[in-house]
């Protein structure tokens, strides 16, 4: 050791030489190293092992245990005393030579607090720089999440509508193989339609042969009233349907005839066709329809012609159900005979009275405000009635009476051999034992109750063929509604 070392001048920058080599000397040497227009020249300690003196080694830095080779650097323009002893302090004072500075005491420290603050600051300019990069890096990275979130959300949204689509698709078909009723299956098939496709409105109409109609036989999305109840096959998109297949309006123009099903057509935007087929023939037409516009794409299109051809299946067996039904005699809900069977039988009795010379008579019954009661309780407790009203007729009648259930909530019964007031007095019978009938308990006590109105004719008073008997027998019914229901009337 011992040489001087001499560092080259450079313009603006400051030489320092440290004293002391202690642990406030090495972070002092390490931060000005850092510094870059203060050189650090040379380190002394009485210690060649001292922090300051080994890290001095490390940098390259002059080193020395010879307090006056510190003024022999050149250039020196500061001394730094970190020493902490007086005597390197008078030592370094007494041997100051012109142009440099003895820092010392506390002016030292302060030079060591500015150092450590300058520090802090870089290193915390340092650190804003690394946390504006990693922060550039996150809003990248969130940026990309953010897409890709979006694009999985609106996959799985996809997914969990496809899935829901599915799922109801298997309940609907499952549910066409069960329900029977044409009533049933086409309620399901418009319903089928909401889910599936989220129509708006829909219906279905059944074609009748003998008028060449379209007859309304379910809908939903709209109240029943907004149909049109039968359509010509010559109209409207239905009939365009029937007779060209898929037809697709999305953009219904003002006024379009295609939009006459609709009792207000104006508010038709967009609207959808096909025909039911059943084999060659076409059993109907399934409408779709929307206040608005829309246009159905190919999956939708494909989706409303599946729901179609497994719809046509049902509803051919449920129509072939219905028919079968009407070959029958008997209606199964109540078990009272038919509406078929109850003319047939009716022309055997009237004949039969003709010939010998016997009255016959006729009683049609219907349910006073039906309807209501329904709406109140609900169909199938309505159909509880239903079957009360045949249990309480039966009960009122002979062996060779003949009681049918004639539509929804009517019934005609034939009474052979018994004039009017016989007819009549059977009549009021039934009258009482049903307004006293307790159909459903209501909670805290009491029962429902249900009435009915009945209308009589006799043969041949009245009329002289079955027809014109059903006839004045029902006009008798309804002058019974007139007056105030729960009453029997008889036929002028
Ligand atoms: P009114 O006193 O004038 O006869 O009123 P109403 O409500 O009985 O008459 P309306 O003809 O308006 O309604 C008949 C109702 O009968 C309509 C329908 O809800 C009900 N109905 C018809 N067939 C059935 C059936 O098979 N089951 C049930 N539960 N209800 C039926
Ligand atoms: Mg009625
Ligand atoms: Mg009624």
């Amino acid at each position: 050791m011992g040489a001087a070392v001499t560092t080259a001048t450079r313009s603006g920058h400051i030489s320092i030489a440290i004293a002391g080599g202690g642990l406030r000397a090495t972070s002092v040497l390490r931060l000005l190293s850092d510094v870059e227009n203060l050189d650090v020249v040379a380190v002394y300690d009485t210690g060649r092992s001292a922090p300051a003196m080994r890290l001095a080694d490390d940098l390259g830095v002059f080193s020395t245990t010879e307090l006056d080779e510190l003024y022999q650097m050149s250039p020196l323009d500061l001394v730094l005393d970190l020493s902490d002893d007086p005597t390197v302090n008078a030592t370094l004072e007494a041997q100051r030579m012109s142009g440099v500075i003895i820092v010392s005491g506390s002016a030292a420290e302060l030079v060591w607090d500015l150092l450590i603050a300058k520090k802090r600051s870089e290193e915390q300019e340092k650190i804003f720089v690394e946390l504006q990069v990693a922060y550039d890096k996150i809003r990248s990275h969130e940026r990309r999440l953010q897409s890709s979130k979006e694009a999985l959300e609106k996959a799985n949204e996809e997914l969990e509508g496809r899935l829901a689509e599915i799922f109801f698709t298997h309940e609907f078909f499952k549910a066409l193989t069960t329900f029977s009723s044409v009533d049933d299956v086409t309620s399901l098939i418009v319903d089928g339609a909401n889910g599936i496709l989220g129509a708006e409105v829909s219906a279905i109409y059944l074609f009748e042969q003998q008028d060449w109609t379209l007859r309304l036989r379910a809908s939903q999305g709209r109240p029943e009233e907004m149909f049109r109840e039968s359509v010509p096959v010559s109209e409207t998109i239905l009939g365009a349907a029937f007779r060209d297949g898929f037809v697709q309006q999305s953009d219904v123009p003002p006024g379009s005839e295609l939009a006459a099903w609709s009792v207000r057509p104006d508010e038709v935007r967009s609207q959808a066709a096909l025909p039911l087929r059943s084999g060659e023939s076409i059993i109907g037409v399934l409408m779709i329809a929307s206040a608005t516009f829309r246009e159905l794409t190919s999956a939708e299109r494909d989706r409303l012609q599946v729901i179609a051809n497994q719809s046509s299946l049902a509803l051919q067996n449920a129509l072939l159900h219905e028919e079968l039904e009407r070959l029958s005699v008997t209606d199964r809900l109540t078990d009272l005979y038919n509406h078929g069977y109850l003319h047939q039988r009716l022309d055997e009795e009237l004949e039969r009275a003709a010939r010998f010379g016997h009255q016959l008579s006729v009683i049609m019954l219907d349910i006073d405000d039906f309807k209501q009661f329904n709406d109140k309780y609900g169909h199938p407790k309505g159909d509880v009635v239903l079957r009360a009203v045949s249990g309480i007729v039966r009960q009122n009648l002979r062996e060779i009476d003949v009681a049918a259930r004639y539509g929804g909530e009517e019934f005609v019964i034939v009474l052979p051999e018994t004039d009017l007031a016989g007819a009549a007095a059977v009549a009021e019978r039934i009258r009482v034992s049903m307004a006293e009938y307790p159909h459903l308990s209501v909670p805290g006590g009491g029962s429902v109750t249900q009435t009915v109105s009945l209308g009589v004719a006799t043969y041949p008073q009245h009329a002289t063929t079955t027809a014109r008997l059903v006839e004045a027998a029902d006009s008798a019914m309804y002058e019974a509604k007139r007056r105030g229901k729960n009453q029997v009337s008889i036929a002028r």
